[in-house]
């Protein structure tokens, strides 16, 4: 049925995420006549508020760790410190570029892109009220609903009074504090722990389950925990926030901890909602694509990685032992401390480890965790042999650049064989 006052569109996308303004950009240039409706952010969550303006600043941290270690690689820097101001312009004009390009991709592609916020009010039919107060009705023939995530905030006492930062709060940058408690031990909250306590903040990671990253092995979690504490992180397991509260005049921050003392902290960062499952929204795309141009693409059975940017890094693909196992996988593990990999001697850089899951009847990779150095760049060497169903004896054999923590792969495997 169609409606009267509506314009009518080939497509029409609501909310402007990864797949969303990729299949609209790609639409639109194929010539179909496109509406692509915007709340507030220009190029979604991942540009604005998540995975750009927090990788910027953990390049920051990095910066920062680099520069205090510099006298071990034969340089001599004054004391580094953190400059609020340019820490924040750091950001924005990573922000701000990536927004601005996106303002002219959207512009270029032909869509007629509307910042302002879409309801649904028929099938296929919003009534979009814009940013500048106009309203219209707009009908998509095939319609698309991307509207991504917001941060979920806990249901605790008090918190609704204690401005709390959120993921998108903190990255204002009001300030760095002296002491910040992070509710939450789960990906975005083992980044954030990270990153500020590398920036000269006194960290506590509240976790309320027995270890950290609760989806990955318990060695993996044990890993990061350890890494946590070397960076001077008082991480908590077991430890659930029961109450948070502002005190009066102080303004500093009180977290009542369930079974334990409280917590006096400057600030309070939750992080216990919204799950790092994510750029697969770009894969999604091209699944969305394949489909309305009489395709039959699924967005099952994807192999997705991901990587924790903690410093250093770990980055994950597939199966862990413990789901391998469970999936009736008769399994070999490899290990390898990344200190083993002569890269890693020539970066001073030897924290971590290295772990993969093989099946022992077919010896293909069913999953690795890689924890170290670079291992967000090296998960992508795993993940196509993975594709390419090679077996973990032609990546052991296999020639690789040297030095590179890629080479890593070579010794990794060969810890199989023991030879
Ligand atoms: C702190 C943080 C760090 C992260 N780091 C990483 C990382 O390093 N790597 C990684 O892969 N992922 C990371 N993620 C996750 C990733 O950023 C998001 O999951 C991803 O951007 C989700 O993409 P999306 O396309 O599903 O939706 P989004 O990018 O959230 O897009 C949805 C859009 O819809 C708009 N919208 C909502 N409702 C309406 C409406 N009614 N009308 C109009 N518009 C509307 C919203 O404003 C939003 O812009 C991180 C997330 C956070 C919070």
């Amino acid at each position: 049925m169609t409606d009267p006052g509506a314009v009518e569109v080939d497509l029409l996308v609501v909310g402007g995420g990864k797949a969303g303004k990729s299949l609209a950009m790609d639409r639109a240039t194929a010539g179909w006549s496109v509406v692509m409706v915007e709340r507030d952010k220009i190029g979604g969550t991942c540009i604005n508020v998540a995975c750009i303006p927090t990788k910027a600043l953990v390049g920051s941290a990095r910066t920062l760790l680099s520069a205090r270690h510099a006298a071990q690689m034969g340089i001599v820097v004054s004391e580094p410190t953190v400059n609020l101001d340019l820490l924040r312009h750091h950001k924005a004009s990573v922000v701000d570029g990536m927004v601005t390009a996106h303002e002219e991709m959207f512009t270029r592609s032909g869509m007629d892109f509307v910042l302002g916020t879409a309801r649904f009010v028929s099938p296929r039919t919003v009534d979009i009220t814009a940013a500048d107060g106009r309203s219209r009705r707009v009908r998509g023939r095939d319609v698309v609903i991307n509207t991504g995530t917001t941060p979920a905030v806990p249901d605790l006492p008090g918190i609704a009074d204690a401005r709390v930062w959120t993921s998108e709060s903190i990255l204002r940058l009001e300030r760095i504090p002296t002491t910040l408690a992070i509710v939450g031990g789960g990906y975005i909250g083992c980044e954030f722990a990270s990153m500020f306590a590398t920036f000269g903040s006194r960290v506590t990671l509240l976790h309320s389950g027995s270890r950290l990253l609760t989806r990955e092995d318990p060695e993996v979690a044990a890993a990061m925990a350890e890494l946590l504490a070397e960076q001077g992180v008082d991480v908590r397991l077991g430890a659930r926030a029961a109450g948070v509260h502002r005190s009066e005049g102080k303004g500093d921050v009180v977290v009542a901890v369930e079974g334990g003392s409280d917590l006096n902290v400057q600030e309070v960062r939750v992080a216990t909602g919204r799950a790092p499952v994510t750029h697969a929204s770009w894969s999604d795309f091209r699944v969305l694509r394949e489909n309305l141009t009489g395709g039959d693409a699924v967005t099952t059975g994807r192999l997705v990685p991901y990587t924790v940017f903690t410093t250093p890094e770990l980055a994950r693909i597939d199966m862990t032992e413990t789901e391998a196992r469970a999936r009736g996988h008769q399994v070999k593990m490899a290990r390898l401390a990344a200190g083993a990999i002569p890269r890693s001697t020539t970066l001073h850089d030897d924290i971590g480890r290295w772990m993969a899951v093989v099946d022992a009847d077919t010896d293909l990779i069913l999953g690795a965790a890689l924890f170290g150095h670079d291992a967000g760049e090296v998960i992508s060497a795993v993940q196509m042999a993975m594709l390419g169903g090679v077996r973990y004896q032609q990546v052991r054999d296999a020639v690789i650049t040297h030095p590179t923590m890629g080479e890593g792969l070579n010794l990794l495997f060969d810890t199989l064989d023991h030879r």
